[in-house]
């Protein structure tokens, strides 16, 4: 008997695929992609994020090293929208197993991406209703692909669901505390629309909605003259993005008699470091928040 088992145990082992491990292999975009596929895959995925932290997807290449672990995956996570706008051939070559995780979103709700026609802004992750939809899409592809643990992602989706709930409630509260007329946020690339019309915020981007955008398209001085008449407090340089232009703003402003800070830096299109509370989606977003009303609100006024 324990001979048969051992045989049968031997022959399992033969016919299993010749990778190293037998979870799925799932290959990520961005960091916050991978980090929906680790939340909901949990111990039966082995998730790896393409982008590191500080890294600007809307510049990012794929290596010939990515290409490999891409033709590799079981299934490739990506957050569409053209966020990963070099990569378009790339992902298209993978086929169904490159699935966008914004494909669910109401197009409808979405912003549009000047200069671009026809695109819709792709940074849809800072509304956390859009980014537990996008989790949704990836517990549905996982459930596809991998049945036999569908209980497991199910179960690790309603914890992470109710997280994600969580979050917003957090998000929208902390926000209120700051006076509607003190909810302007000035950061250096357009990647906030979302989060401010979720959360009530008058946004203002200086480089645009993409990064592939010239730099100075906005007018810098209509920008110094709007945060100067506003007397607004603090401008946000971006974790991925240089913060040259933004400095010069400040500049411009102290030059015209108003000394505006700068904030802090927001975690915009990467996450914080791997390991760290910032290294994920939830850490990520709650950075923000306390960053921002920290620097905006009453109780840091500089004078
Ligand atoms: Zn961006």
């Amino acid at each position: 008997m324990k001979l048969g088992i051992l045989l049968i145990a031997l022959l399992l082992a033969a016919c299993a695929p010749s990778q190293e491990s037998d979870k799925l292999q799932v290959v990520a975009t961005t960091g916050m992609v991978g980090d929906l596929a680790k939340n909901i895959g949990g111990e039966f995925v082995e998730v790896k994020a393409l982008m590191g932290p500080g890294v600007d997807p809307h510049l990012y290449k794929a290596s010939e090293g990515d290409v490999q672990t891409l033709s590799e995956a079981d299934l490739i996570f990506y957050s569409g929208l053209h966020l990963e706008a070099k990569m378009g051939d790339v992902l298209e070559e993978m086929g169904e197993r490159a699935v966008p995780v914004t494909r669910t979103l109401p197009r409808e709700e979405l912003l549009d991406f000047p200069p671009f026609e026809n695109q819709y802004d792709p940074h849809v992750w800072f509304n956390v209703h859009y980014w537990r939809q996008a989790a949704q899409v990836v517990l549905d592809e996982l459930v596809l692909r991998d049945p036999t643990h569908a209980d497991s992602y199910r179960q690790n989706a309603e914890t992470y669901f109710k997280q994600l709930d969580e979050l917003d409630a957090s998000v929208h509260s902390k926000a209120e505390t700051l006076p509607p007329e003190q909810r302007i946020l000035v950061t250096a690339h357009d990647a906030f629309r979302y989060f401010g019309r979720e959360y009530g915020f008058q946004v203002i981007g200086l480089q645009g909605i993409s990064t592939q955008a010239e730099a100075g398209t906005r007018d810098v001085q209509e920008l110094v003259n709007f945060i100067v008449s506003k007397k607004i407090k603090a401008i946000f340089v971006e974790s991925s993005v240089p913060e040259r232009n933004l400095k010069a703003v400040q500049e411009a402003s102290r030059a015209q008699g108003w000394d505006v800070q700068i904030g802090g830096q927001l975690y915009s299109d990467a996450m914080g470091d791997a390991g760290t509370f910032e290294g994920t989606y939830i850490g990520m977003v709650t950075a923000n928040i306390d960053t921002i009303v920290g620097a905006l609100g009453d109780e840091n006024a500089s004078g």
